[in-house]
């Protein structure tokens, strides 16, 4: 859970966000689902752990889906 907005450390409330994002392994360009929490508050965008894990996660499944 989070708390506060590493931002502007409001604790208002955070809604979950999902959207295309692109990155690089090993020389190969990958797009993958990414999600993030956007506060209500400032709307910065920022990763709890889990999410950070997640995105990778899908990033190197893309990866591993390329032949
Ligand atoms: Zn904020």
């Amino acid at each position: 859970m989070i708390k506060s907005c590493p931002y502007c450390g409001s604790n208002k409330g955070f809604i979950q966000i999902s959207r295309n994002e692109s990155t690089e392994i090993k020389g190969k360009s990958i797009s993958y689902k990414a999600i993030h929490y956007e506060c209500n508050e400032c709307h910065g965008i920022f990763d709890t752990p889990e999410q950070m894990d997640a995105n990778l996660c899908s990033a190197r499944k893309e990866f591993g889906g390329l032949k």
